[in-house]
């Protein structure tokens, strides 16, 4: 039997894997969660005799049952192949404390390409497979790092158009350089004046608007998302949670069947849901540790059962982690409640209070760190062991010192490294020496090589001296008026 999938808030249509990656989102504002998630059929000790593609091909194939061998292996070829600057693609580090899983090998060197290097294989494939052939418009919005790793994976690729949107003032230096002067004819990055959750409610009231989506429709477009709302980026990401699994045998830190921790610094959401999609698939997960920063909504959450939006919004070192409203808790909520009215009255309680209270037992456990925490990870990991974190895993890093400070808890953990350091290189020369302080963004990439003695990945090699290509700011109420404009000239 095949898997469908269907909407958190009840919405009746069920879909198959490759329309839900065509639709990104239900009609009715749901988010599309398999009806039961499957169980895998190879023992946790063959991964360790896999690759990377392999095991992509043996989970993604549970996953996305409706794609057939040959178009999963053709997506799965295109994606990860030298685009990553390591033959492993997610290759594991190891510290005394735990193991580091480096997701940021990839064309923008932040974990987000993991699942976008892929995305557009999987969205071309199938509209292929469902007779759609209208341009597919792909709006996403940003809080730094989706934009770069979409604008990358769809760039030139014919029948898609990509717009992107993200805060004007909350992204870093080398993310904003990165985006403004991204190549290909079928582009598009707009600055808003907001943060990230103003550009995120925007671009998914614009996703269901009606009457823009049959005005589109009757030219010949249809919208798609690239945002992790879009089941096409969560299920690569649970790959590498096997992954990493495997190569904690083969580093003999665990054995075949163990319990494993993962830390997992947390934004809208995604990356740590695919790891509870892993545990429910059948890997032995103990603990995943949501590790926010100062924007710690999930940590109260998962600490009182009340997720409650409304208190300010912090700017801090790790930007991409800047999210108040974390888009796929509402998936968990669907698998732990199995209650789709639930689930919409909650949604709807957020929209209008901004707040909603659950309390289910799960097997997630919250932690955030301050800046000065972070600030600290960075610096004392450094001097211990020689290895420099980007200031969103030093919020992770933290969040497992705290998380077994706490609890005493002995099993063995894997931190998910979600970007380079030298993407957030000012903030992290400043944690290693505060006499770096004030270093211009782009002087700090090449000081950063110096200090840590490792080249400057060659994505941002030069960032500075590349052209700028885009330089639209708008309000995030012209949103809708500027996509039904800007569409046009795809
Ligand atoms: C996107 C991102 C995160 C947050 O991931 P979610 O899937 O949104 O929770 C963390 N770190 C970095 C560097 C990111 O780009």
């Amino acid at each position: 039997m095949a898997l469908l999938y269907k909407s958190t808030r009840g919405d009746k249509k069920f879909v198959t894997a490759s329309q839900a990656i065509l639709r990104g989102i239900a009609d009715d504002g749901g988010l599309y969660v398999p009806t039961n998630i499957p169980k895998i059929d190879f023992g946790t000790e063959e991964i360790v005799g896999m690759d990377y593609k392999e095991l992509a091909y043996r989970v993604l194939r549970l996953m996305l049952d409706d794609f057939s061998e040959e178009e999963l292996r053709a997506c799965i070829d295109g994606a990860y192949d030298d685009k990553f600057d390591d033959p492993l693609i997610a290759p594991l580090t190891e510290t005394e404390e735990c193991g580091v899983l480096e997701l940021f090998h990839g064309k923008t060197i932040a974990f987000k390409d993991m699942a976008l290097s892929i995305l557009p294989y999987l969205l071309k494939t199938s509209a292929k497979k469902n007779g759609e052939d209208r341009t597919v418009i792909i709006l996403t919005a940003t809080s730094g790092d989706t934009g770069k790793a979409a604008l990358e994976g769809f760039a030139n690729v014919d029948g898609t158009g990509i717009i992107v949107f993200f805060p004007q003032d909350g992204v870093s230096d080398v993310q904003k350089r990165q985006m403004i002067t991204q190549e290909g004819k079928n582009t598009c990055v707009v600055g808003i004046k907001g943060n990230f959750d103003d550009c995120q409610t925007a671009v998914k009231k614009a996703f269901t608007d009606p009457e823009l989506k049959s005005q589109l429709a009757s030219e010949g477009y249809v919208f798609s998302s690239a945002n992790s709302i879009n089941i096409g980026r969560l299920a690569p990401q649970i790959v590498y949670y096997f992954y990493a699994y495997g190569q904690m045998i083969k580093a003999g830190r665990i054995s075949v069947g163990d319990k494993l921790n993962f830390v997992v610094p947390t934004g809208n959401f995604g990356n740590i849901l695919a790891g509870y999609y892993a545990k429910e698939m059948g890997l032995p997960v103990g603990k995943l540790v949501c590790a926010s920063n100062e924007n710690k909504v999930l940590y109260d959450f998962f600490k009182t059962g009340v997720y409650d939006i409304n208190r300010k919004f912090i700017l801090t070192s790790s930007p991409s982690m800047d999210i108040l409203i974390s888009s796929n808790l509402e998936r968990l909520l669907y698998h732990l409640s199995e209650d789709t009215d639930k689930v919409k009255g909650l949604m709807e309680g957020l929209g209008s209070a901004g707040k909603y209270e659950f309390s289910e037992d799960s097997c997630f456990v919250g932690e955030y760190s301050t800046e000065s925490e972070t600030f600290e990870t960075i610096k004392s990991v450094f001097e211990k062991e020689n290895y420099v974190l980007d200031t969103h895993t030093a919020v992770a890093y933290s969040g497992l010192r705290k998380y077994v400070g706490e609890t005493g808890d002995t099993t063995p953990s894997v931190v998910v490294s979600t970007a380079s350091p030298f993407k957030f290189a000012k903030s992290v020369l400043a944690a290693i020496d505060s006499k770096y302080e004030g270093t211009e963004a782009f002087e700090a990439v090449g000081l950063l090589s110096e200090v840590s003695g490792t080249a400057v990945p060659k994505p941002i090699k030069d960032l500075d001296k590349r052209p700028i290509l885009h330089d639209i700011c708008i309000e995030k109420d012209e949103i809708k008026d500027f996509v039904r404009n800007r569409i046009r000239q795809f």
